[in-house]
């Protein structure tokens, strides 16, 4: 292969290197541009000598300033770039570039499973909610049984999940921040992928009552007007035999009534997807993310919902998206929700520099200036319809912003409150993630990944690197595979695998 780097923008002073094995110093490019150091793969080469305090420029943006001079040609490394600091929240350009609407994209379709509130699920699932942690392990054997014994005269039931999680007693209620992880498990509860069977297993003197879980048969679809709940400290179960028994028959209730349920044709507008990284590299933002930015924007075009998340990773782009918010309303909830991450970054002693992880860096990102202009390429081109709060639904159709940490777990779980019934996952590093509600694809952001790992990458955006691929095609391929996967005839990797990583709750309120 011949020496190539990737240059991203006209106004950059530094570019990447694209060879997998790294190149040599002394390695002469096309351009006359000459190594005087080895530079691995993924990190940056300085294309013009940079005078100590330069700003140092990707994706046309400053992603830091030399703490020293850097000769072109040379390893500019993440030590030599002091960071600069996060926009400012009070003078933001506030719906000044609303993008004009993108022409509709029309006759995609997938076959999905309708359900009574308006949602479409890409699975059908039985989700067993759980109020508090103590009755996890007693859910969970239940669960087991039900797979081995009641499932298979089921064929129509693709799984059968307990939601469980740490949360539910042992906690302050009525206090700030106490709302995300009530939500959340309540919104968990109502994800389109469960067909609206909610049925909930609860100890009985916990603090997060099933009443309290679910305050009003609007929060839970109750067919018949009766909670579906089970209480272990009921007087009528003796024993744990009793318990088992009780959640296993409440179960094949609700298990009949999915598996009568048919795969029907939906438009793709039906989907709510979904995007995430994880193990984030300098390819990030040149591959796999502007290729699920493509099927983002396609998937708007078709009338889905399509959501991103992450607050720390588009933190440093705030002005980027308040400017294509559709409406200053909009501009302002995303605005509510990075003010309400800071003051809670602030609140532990940190802020959004704590998030590069070690990988990110040995990956070639320097900051997480670097890092979030890699990671919102992801959210395409079209206007912000909607920003919510962790753990919300989203009810809105287009681009949304659903604030979220960026850790893989907490973001997918609290992405799955949301209502999301497609998850697409972009990886550098690599991460066999996967989630129990929803189908999870991944894209490799370089094809030595996808090659090593050919088993668990669903789509390998790293051909775009070498040209072998454009982003366009890259990104109809992601959007095809959606589709597909939504209609359940293709299985993700990580459900052949059967992967699941635990539900993360995000609670910001104390535990007492
Ligand atoms: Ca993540």
């Amino acid at each position: 292969m011949e020496p190539l780097y990737i240059r991203i923008h006209g106004r950059d002073n530094v570019a990447i290197i694209v060879n997998p094995e790294g190149l040599p110093a002394g390695t002469i490019f096309p351009c006359g541009l000459m190594l005087s150091e080895a530079i691995p793969q993924a990190h940056k080469v300085a294309l013009r000598d940079l005078e100590k305090g330069a700003a140092i420029v990707r994706y046309g943006e400053v992603i830091g300033h030399g703490e020293q001079s850097i000769a072109r040609g040379s390893w500019v490394r993440a030590e030599q770039i002091a960071m600069p600091a996060a926009p400012s929240l009070d003078s933001l350009p506030m719906a000044t570039a609303v993008p004009s609407r993108l022409p509709p994209l029309e006759g995609h379709v997938f076959h999905g499973y309708p359900n009574a509130d308006g949602s479409t699920g890409t699975r059908n699932i039985l989700g067993i909610t759980t109020t508090v942690q103590c009755v996890a392990p007693t859910v969970e054997h239940a669960v087991r049984r039900i797979k081995s014994e009641i499932l298979p005269h089921y064929p129509g039931i693709d799984d059968v999940v307990a939601i469980t999680h740490i949360y539910g007693c042992g906690i302050a209620l009525d206090v700030p921040g106490a709302d995300i992880p009530v939500r959340t498990v309540r919104n968990l509860a109502r994800n389109p992928n469960l067909g609206g069977a909610v049925m909930v297993v609860s100890l009985g003197c916990e603090k997060l009552q099933p009443s309290r879980l679910f305050p009003s048969t609007e929060s839970l679809p109750m067919p018949s007007g009766e909670p579906y709940v089970i209480r272990l400290q009921d007087e009528e179960h003796r024993g744990f035999g009793e318990m088992v028994g009780a959640i296993m028959r409440m179960a094949e209730n609700r298990i009949k009534e999915l598996n009568d349920r048919q795969r029907r044709l939906c438009a793709a507008s039906d989907l709510v997807v979904g995007l995430q990284c994880g193990g984030s590299d300098a390819f990030s933002g040149v591959t796999a993310n502007p290729a699920v930015g493509y099927a983002a924007d396609l998937l708007v075009r078709a009338g889905a919902t399509v959501m991103f998340s992450e607050v720390t990773e588009v933190r440093d782009v705030v002005h980027l998206l308040t400017a294509r918010s559709v409406s200053v309303d909009v501009a302002r909830a995303v605005v509510r929700e990075m003010a309400w991450y800071d003051d809670y970054l602030l609140r532990g002693g940190t802020d959004r520099s704590a998030n590069p992880a070690p990988g990110n860096k040995r990956g070639g990102l320097a900051n997480i200036v670097e890092k979030a202009l890699g990671s919102v390429a992801k959210a395409g081109s079209t206007a912000l319809m909607a920003a919510t709060g962790p753990g919300e639904r989203v009810l809105s159709k287009g681009l949304v912003f659903a604030a979220t940490p960026a850790g893989d777990f907490i973001c997918g779980t609290l992405q799955l409150a949301a209502s999301m019934n497609m998850h697409v996952f972009t990886t550098g590093e690599g991460s066999p993630y996967g989630l129990a509600m929803a189908p999870v694809l991944k894209v490799s952001t370089r094809t030595n990944l996808a090659d090593r790992w050919p088993d668990l990458i669903d789509v390998d955006a790293g051909r775009i690197a070498g040209g072998e691929a454009t982003i366009e095609q890259v990104g109809w391929e992601i959007f095809h595979a959606i589709l597909e996967v939504a209609s359940g005839k293709k299985k993700t990797w990580a459900e052949h695998w059967d992967l699941h990583n635990d539900m993360a709750l995000f609670n910001p309120a104390p535990v007492t």
